[in-house]
């Protein structure tokens, strides 16, 4: 509201004790659990956010998502428990640190290992925790009191654990491959870590002499970006299938500046459409080409150094950089005079996303995790239905995923992370893993040494859901782990789908005796700016959850974001949706005022029905806590908030309060006047636990002022939920129907008094046209509610109803309301009036009709004012046409 605004409401002034008030009673670590789901638990994990990280959009949604879930459980009776924590963020955190240090003059080189590790500590005591702290802003209910830590004493133990396992049992194994290399951080970077730009460039066509020429012909042409990459070609391939090469297959070519002699080979990856349709190979520096030079057994040759320098053994190129080799590589061609042409070329390259260098496809030692002993586990529990995914459409993206995963290449040339748990002798040779520091070898008693690279951050990220339940000490026997494993949701973006969610399952099948680690996997849709474009600093489009709450409250984000959750994949960021919200916990606000203040002489009691509005407002709750329920079974956020956003707003506080007046005011049966109170309270309390798991603070706050029976909860965040099998008793269809009635006819007279000016206290007649007998005597039965919200002073309900003279029509659902005008409008001076009115209106569609169906005008206007105009004329139209419908009513 522009009044908040103004004042600028201090929402956190109201939000922060409350959360304090619940930290304090404990309410967010483990609850006790009561009712029928008293000896379940019903655990959640939250995706660690990086200690690096701020909140952001992505945060807010999910982090919703995740405490809606964990507090309907917890009213639900479950033991809940809602485990958070944060992630070392390997990368991102070595890169700040280095930026620091740098500020101070410092290189983590001079410094060493160890002193840039215990920087990184130092940088997490004083950052690490913002993102905490913003999380428990949003008024989250995690278990702050048990914060983990992926680089804590205990979890570091645990990855070392499944490290050494998966060693022994040889599904770790080290290798050469090529990975995405990047020589200014000199360190692999991962496939979905890297960062595509497109750039400009040029195809060389170069000349490989044939080491005796066929049939005339002397040299092949061979096309390459890379011309520098030649010097470690060990083949060259052509297309099984291509006419002009067959013969050549088995040959060999001279390769020039390094008189290397490699051979002709016919290869099914090569296109036969790509330069000349014969490919020079360089195995150590092109992914595609690795796998060829596989296939053909092609040796491989790496020319460059960690820094992609040439190594020795090349002369003049030896010691270049890439660039300067591709120069110097073009230019001896040219000399050679064979170099056959050149083509400007576009590509796109690979780049490190934290240094922007672009990558080298570079052959290097590594450890990987050989997947294919542990996907088949993993597809399975997705395949028969143990793990769901919402929406379900995930499932097979997620097994799409598994199916084509690769060898996982784990090792990571950094400090900041789980140091490999490799222990190395250089004495005898003596090698293994190990849980334990080791010092000496047990072989020969020299000392060791520890492998120097740490472990990707996924890997560390993959026991998340178990290694935070005591795991690693007791393994499946942790009390924990026993009462609370497998955790029921998981909710996450679905970019890490594969680098994350796969990963736990895989290692949860593997650590956990073949538990599974989460039940319902739910794929958030990702927060989209306004326009449509992803969020970003550099397109300045992006949005502050923080400024968000500030301005709409917690209560505010949370359901206006929840709102916006649909099935799609995508959610284009609404801020209206906030405000719309904003106003609601205001409406819910002042509603509860409405009652607070009505409570005189209110004795505590059972609810019961006993007029027909009671029974409506209680048939209605019964059938929304049971909308409710399954839209939450089924995980469908947006539907939650708008069938509570309806019920409560157009049911309880526009009708159900209005009903209640009349029975609290001065002159009411004091007896119904408390039946009255009752089930206000009662009602007004069902809507607070229903709308707690979204909206927590303002609802707490107003569930403190309401009367409470001695076996209430003494907070609403340990309430019981509203049960739907109880409620379903008072489900009442007549009820329902002939309220639904009432407001119909109440609506339609109102909205005929504002067209025409006429004041409520003027009694008018009303004729209504019914459906059916039952419809008649349902609404008859209700004329004292009519009367008393419309000031109607006769109510003609019938079957056979037909439009008195001088009367508006207004039509509803299964009926037709008749509001009798005669005497209260001078209907000649009003036809009159509209006729004028309509001929001006007309006249002026007429000329924007004109203007937009001129094609001159359309193809020279700017966009915008064509579109304004077409506004215009809408509006004009609507106008029109309602104008008509009033000058068809007057008859
Ligand atoms: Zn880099
Ligand atoms: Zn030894």
């Amino acid at each position: 509201m522009a009044e908040d605004k103004k004042k600028g409401t201090d929402y956190a002034a109201m939000e922060r004790p409350i959360f304090q008030a619940w930290k304090d009673a404990g309410y967010f670590q483990r609850t006790p659990g009561f009712g029928e789901h008293a000896d379940e638990s019903y655990t959640i994990v939250i995706p660690p956010p990086n200690i690096t990280g701020v909140l952001h959009m992505g945060h807010a949604l999910n982090d919703t998502i995740q405490d809606a879930c964990i507090r309907r459980a917890r009213m639900r009776g479950f033991q809940t428990r809602w485990i958070i924590g944060t992630d070392h963020a390997g990368i991102s955190t070595q890169t700040k640190v280095d930026k620091r240090l740098a500020e101070q003059g410092i290189s983590r080189l001079e410094i060493g290992r160890e002193a840039f590790v215990e920087e990184c500590y130092k940088w997490r005591e004083e950052y690490g925790t913002t993102i905490v702290n913003q999380i428990k802003g949003m008024g989250c209910s995690c278990d702050y009191d048990d914060e983990h830590f992926t680089l804590e004493p205990a979890y570091v133990r645990a990855v070392r654990k499944l490290f050494t396992d998966w060693y022994h049992e040889g599904i770790i194994y080290r290798g050469k491959r090529i990975v995405n290399w990047c020589p200014s951080c000199t360190t692999a970077i991962a496939d979905d870590e890297a960062e595509y730009v497109d750039e400009p460039g040029h195809l060389w066509y170069l000349r490989y002499p044939l080491t005796e020429p066929v049939d005339g012909l002397e040299y092949l042409v061979v096309a390459t970006t890379r011309p520098e990459t030649m010097l470690g070609d060990t083949g060259v391939a052509v297309n099984p299938k291509d006419e002009r090469f067959g013969h050549l297959v088995g040959k060999t070519v001279k390769l020039p500046l390094v008189d290397r002699e490699i051979p002709i080979f016919a290869d099914w990856h090569v296109d036969t459409e790509f330069g000349t349709g014969c490919v020079k190979v360089t195995p150590s520096h092109d992914p595609n080409d690795w796998a060829m030079g596989e296939r053909a057994g092609l040796p491989r040759i790496n020319i460059f150094d960690e820094t992609a320098h040439v190594v020795e053994g090349y002369g003049k190129f030896s010691g270049m950089d890439r660039d300067e080799a591709r120069e110097a590589v073009v230019a001896a061609f040219e000399e050679l005079g064979l170099l056959d042409h050149v083509e400007d070329h576009d590509h796109s390259v690979m780049t490190c996303y934290r240094c922007h260098t672009k990558l080298e496809p570079w052959e290097s030692e590594q450890w990987f995790v050989a997947v294919d002993a542990l996907k088949e586990a993993a597809a399975r529990v997705v395949e028969d239905g143990s793990i769901q995914f919402h929406p379900a459409r995930w499932r097979q993206v997620y097994l799409d995923w598994l199916a084509n995963l690769k060898d996982w290449c784990i090792s990571r040339q950094l400090w900041w992370g789980h140091r490999i748990p490799m222990f190395y002798c250089d004495a005898c040779g003596w090698e293994d893993a190990s849980v334990d520091e080791l010092e000496v070898c047990p072989q020969c008693g020299a000392p060791v040494r520890q492998d120097d690279d740490v472990l990707d951050t996924w890997f560390s990220s993959q026991l998340w859901p178990f290694a935070t339940m005591g795991w690693t000490e007791e393994g499946m026997d942790a009390p924990e782990m026993r009462a609370a494993y497998p955790t029921q949701v998981l909710s996450t973006a679905r970019d890490i789908m594969g680098l994350w969610v796969a990963r736990m399952v895989m290692a949860s099948m593997y650590c956990c005796d073949d538990t599974i680690p989460f039940e319902d996997v739910i794929i958030h849709p990702t927060v989209m700016a306004a326009d449509g474009k992803p969020m970003s600093k550099s397109r300045g489009n992006g949005v502050d959850p923080l400024r968000l709450m500030e301005d709409y409250g917690a209560d505010g984000m949370r359901y206006g974001l929840l709102m916006q959750v649909t099935g799609a994949q995508d959610m284009k960021f609404n801020e209206a949706k906030l405000e719309s919200s904003r106003n609601f916990a205001n409406k819910v606000k002042n509603a509860s005022r409405f009652v607070l203040m009505n409570l005189d002489g209110y004795e505590p009691g059972a609810p019961e029905p006993v007029t027909p509005a009671d029974r409506w407002i209680f048939s209605r709750l019964a059938k929304i806590v049971a909308a409710v329920d399954a839209a939450y079974d089924n995980f469908e956020f947006g539907e939650i908030t708008r069938e509570l956003y309806s019920f409560v707003w157009n049911e309880f506080c526009d009708w159900y309060i209005e009903f209640s007046k009349a029975r609290l005011g001065e002159g009411a049966d004091p007896a119904d006047r408390v039946a009255c109170q009752r089930n206000l309270v009662f009602v007004l309390g069902q809507i607070l636990r229903l709308l707690h798991p979204i909206m927590p603070f303002i609802t707490e706050e107003v569930y403190g002022e309401l009367p409470r029976d001695a076996d209430d909860a003494p907070m609403l965040i340990v309430a019981a939920w509203p049960d739907a099998a109880q409620l379903a008793r008072f489900v009442d269809e007549d009820s329902e129907r002939a309220i639904a009635m009432v407001c119909e006819v109440v609506g339609a007279v109102r909205s005929t008094r504002s067209r025409y000016g006429i004041s409520p206290k003027v009694a008018l007649p009303v004729a209504v046209k019914v459906a059916d007998e039952g419809d008649a005597a349902l609404l008859l039965a209700q004329a004292h509610l009519v009367a008393q919200l419309a000031n109607v002073e006769e109510l003609d309900v019938a079957v056979e109803a037909s439009k008195p003279a001088e009367s508006a029509v207004v039509l509803g659902s299964g009926l037709e309301v008749y509001v009798v005008l005669a005497g209260h409008v001078d209907f000649d001076a009003e036809r009159a009036r509209l006729a004028k009115e309509r001929d001006a209106l007309a006249k002026d569609a007429a000329k924007f009709e004109k203007k937009l169906s001129n094609p001159g005008f359309l193809a020279k206007a700017a966009p915008e004012i064509v579109e304004k105009d077409k506004a215009k004329l809408a509006d004009l139209t609507d106008k029109l046409a309602r104008i008509e419908t009033q000058l068809s009513e007057l008859g």
